[in-house]
């Protein structure tokens, strides 16, 4: 019989469970998506795109030159008033095919998200690609209710909108951008980050299956200075961008005088406070969920843990546990939780923050756990003793790295909270819910969860106050960036 060490020692592991990437289907090589086909660029370049955790290539994509854009708005520019002119319901129908066709093509959608980004399967197959097709079901809803939404006034769309996203949610950006400009009846040019373009040359092949008319949307993957070239163009009505406030600055001043409205979606240092009176364990789950959801490459991660001294050790202590546990690998593998940092640049920047961490005195802690051979990887990693002057406490990480700090008063955790530039969300963790109320109108930042952390919805606004940017994006909110609204109020008379 056994004895009891002997029963102890027993340690369960997981199986490998990987996602077959066999069904996926992927060109070698994708040309620029304009005026509704594969085209091959002007003066652009083949690139390969590569995996983040393998560092093969997944397929070569093309990055549009100047002539490219050009192209691209040029496009937009013919197909829009033909698109503003159908009808909102027709409109909509699209946007419902396209919905569907998401849908139909998820479990692909997923794996290739995956591979070119990095992050775990269970997160592009339960949460990015879902949503992704959330939103086109949500605004394909609003489609032909665009004058209700605006309190029944008269709408109409602005032209042509040109759409920046970033690598860390390269599927769901595109569809948080696309589905509401379409819905509006403007045509737009989207340019997907440089090392995540594929998901949204799949797209571009779901655009073409649902015949939406050419040109209406073109997928232009680029650089930085492709981006730069874009919202430079002459002949673009409206700029919409999500990524870092560095770059969201430097597209306000390129757009200054010229009149062209735009929504900005930038970084954040958001705070995530854990109250004496909160359920631990429970608040512990959604600091993991805020921190290492996407390795942390999300711009309201919960990367500033505030936590009231009485419970301070204990809720370390067990969020420390918890870390232990996670298991960080191959993003295919469906027990994983940590995928891989999305590119080498971003993973130099994580290093060089988490060193500033410990030459600026904060106490850190790593997991321990073994990293792939090749791909880029940080494992998870927690600060304390964190003074609000540390970089890690001050600056974006973007990374699986949670600073935390303390706090005595409810007034301290707010003071604490609202001190940082930036104010994109934040999470408050208690069981009194007046405290919840009264806490969440005295933050600063766009979106409040509490006892939970990154939910995401079509229907709700998202969007930041100071650097973490301007506008909304998602629900009704999400039209009015890309509307130019009557002033005069309705006809009291008149139905909506
Ligand atoms: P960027 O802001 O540089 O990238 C976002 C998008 O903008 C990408 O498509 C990028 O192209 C494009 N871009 C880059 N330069 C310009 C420009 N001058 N004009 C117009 N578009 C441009 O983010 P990074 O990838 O460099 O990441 C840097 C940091 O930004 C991260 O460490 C993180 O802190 C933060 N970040 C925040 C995000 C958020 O959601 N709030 C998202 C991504 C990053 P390309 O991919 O070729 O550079």
């Amino acid at each position: 019989m056994a004895t009891q060490e002997q029963r102890t020692s027993i340690v369960w592991d997981y199986a490998p469970a990987p996602e077959s990437p066999e069904h996926v289907r992927l060109r070698d090589s994708y040309g620029l998506f304009i005026d509704g086909d594969f085209v091959d660029p002007v003066d652009g370049a083949r690139v390969p795109s590569t995996n983040p955790a393998t560092e093969e290539t997944v397929a070569e994509v093309t990055f549009a030159g100047p002539g490219d854009i050009r192209r691209a708005v040029q496009a937009a520019r013919r197909a829009q008033p033909g698109w503003t002119a159908l009808s909102g319901l027709e409109r909509g129908k699209y946007l419902f095919r396209v919905a569907r066709l998401i849908q139909e093509r998820a479990r692909e959608l997923a794996v290739v998200e995956s591979m070119d980004g990095g992050k775990p399967i269970r997160e592009s197959r339960d949460v990015d690609v879902p949503l992704a097709a959330a939103h086109f079901f949500h605004y394909a809803g609003w489609a032909d209710k665009l004058s209700y939404g605006m309190g029944g006034r008269a709408v109409e769309p602005l032209g042509v909108a040109a759409q920046i996203v970033p690598w860390n949610f390269p599927l769901l950006m595109a569809a948080w951008k696309l589905a509401p400009a379409l819905a509006c009846g403007n045509a737009a040019v989207l340019k997907p980050a440089e090392t995540t373009p594929v998901t949204a040359l799949l797209l571009a092949e779901i655009l073409q299956e649902a015949e939406l008319p050419p040109g209406v949307v073109s997928v232009i993957p680029g650089d930085g200075a492709a981006g730069a070239a874009l919202v430079r163009e002459p002949d673009i009505d409206k700029v919409a961008f999500t990524g870092s406030t560095a770059v969201g600055k430097n597209i306000q001043s390129a757009l200054a005088g010229r009149r062209i409205p735009l929504t900005l979606e930038l970084g954040g240092k958001s705070a995530n406070i854990v109250f004496e009176d909160a359920a631990l364990d429970q608040a512990v789950e959604g600091i993991v969920n805020g921190i290492f959801f996407n390795q942390g490459h999300v711009c309201c991660a919960g990367s500033r843990l505030l936590i009231q001294e009485s419970v301070a050790d204990t809720v370390v202590e067990k969020l420390w546990a918890r870390m232990a546990r996670l298991r960080l690998g191959d993003p295919l593998d469906k027990n994983t939780d940590v995928g891989a940092i999305n590119s080498r640049e971003q993973l130099e920047r994580i290093e060089g923050l988490v060193a500033s961490g410990e030459e600026e005195g904060a106490v850190r802690r790593t997991v321990v756990c073994e990293l792939p051979s090749r791909g880029y990887w940080f494992a998870p990693t927690l600060f304390t003793d964190v003074a609000p002057a540390h970089r890690i406490a001050a600056e974006e990480i973007f990374g699986p790295v949670v600073s935390v700090l303390t706090f005595r008063t409810q007034a301290e955790a707010i003071e604490k909270a609202n001190s940082t530039p930036y104010g994109l969300a934040a999470g408050i963790w208690t069981d009194k819910g007046s405290k919840a109320f009264e806490v969440a109108s005295a933050l600063q930042a766009g979106v409040i969860w509490q006892n939970t952390y990154n939910k995401f919805d079509p229907s709700a606004a998202f969007g930041g106050y100071k650097e973490s940017g301007f506008g909304r994006e998602g629900g009704m909110s999400g039209l009015r960036p890309y509307l130019r609204v009557s002033a005069a109020a309705p006809d009291p008379g008149s139905a909506l």
